[in-house]
């Protein structure tokens, strides 16, 4: 990506190409903003997104009052090279209404949402939790859990109900998600390897 980018289009649309911000653990979709050139190179100096901010007009790093800056992890561009598509670790929330996205969650990824929910539990350990507590009890008895939840899901499957069934699996997926976790890793990694495999 950072060597093609003389090739980028300036000329489009007053010299700003709009740029999509994911987050790079989640790859939820997190705001949409505008870099001009010295914004883009702003961004790749400091490691932190820099738009140029239409309202302000004037360069703007994300996070510059609040503190939630948004960490660049990549910078790519796309076929025609007119936007940019930046990986980011957020450092808050990126939205200004307090929100981790400017966007509503896309349908059916409430595993997506249910991961950084995991991920945010490891981080700040809050008392009461009961993902706190499988953090607290270690890798050892997570991979255990998973384990007694895989056997009763099979079991589930051959011997009850859909209600037992779905159930199981809830249980399964949830502990899949805290004993990743644990080692460090989330959903999407998974979900990469799965798409892999797909093509
Ligand atoms: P921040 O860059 O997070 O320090 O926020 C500074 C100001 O930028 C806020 O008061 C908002 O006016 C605006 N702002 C922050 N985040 C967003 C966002 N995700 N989308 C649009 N405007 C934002
Ligand atoms: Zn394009
Ligand atoms: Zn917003
Ligand atoms: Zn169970």
């Amino acid at each position: 990506s950072s060597e093609r980018d003389a090739q980028l289009d300036w000329g489009k649309g007053d010299g700003l190409l709009p740029v999509v911000v994911q987050d790079a653990a989640s790859l939820r979709v997190l705001m949409l903003g505008y870099m001009n050139a010295e914004a883009q190179a702003a961004t790749r100096a400091s490691g932190q997104v820099t738009f140029y901010s239409r309202s302000k007009q004037r360069l703007w790093t994300k996070g510059e009052s609040s503190g939630h800056f948004l960490e660049v992890v990549s910078i790519d561009q796309d076929c025609d090279d007119d936007t940019l598509l930046v990986l980011a670790h957020p450092r808050g929330p990126t939205c200004h209404l307090g929100r981790a996205s400017c966007f509503p969650d896309a349908p059916g990824n409430f595993l997506g949402t249910l991961d950084a929910l995991v991920a945010e539990r490891e981080r700040e350990r809050p008392a009461g939790s009961y993902t706190t507590s499988l953090f607290e009890k270690g890798t050892r008895r997570i991979a255990q859990k998973v384990g007694e939840e895989g056997v009763e899901t099979a079991l589930a499957a051959v011997a009850q109900g859909d209600e037992e069934l779905i159930g199981e699996s809830a249980d399964l997926l949830y502990h899949l998600l805290v004993l990743l976790r644990a080692r460090g890793l989330g959903l999407a990694d998974v979900l990469q390897l799965l798409e892999t495999r797909h093509r």
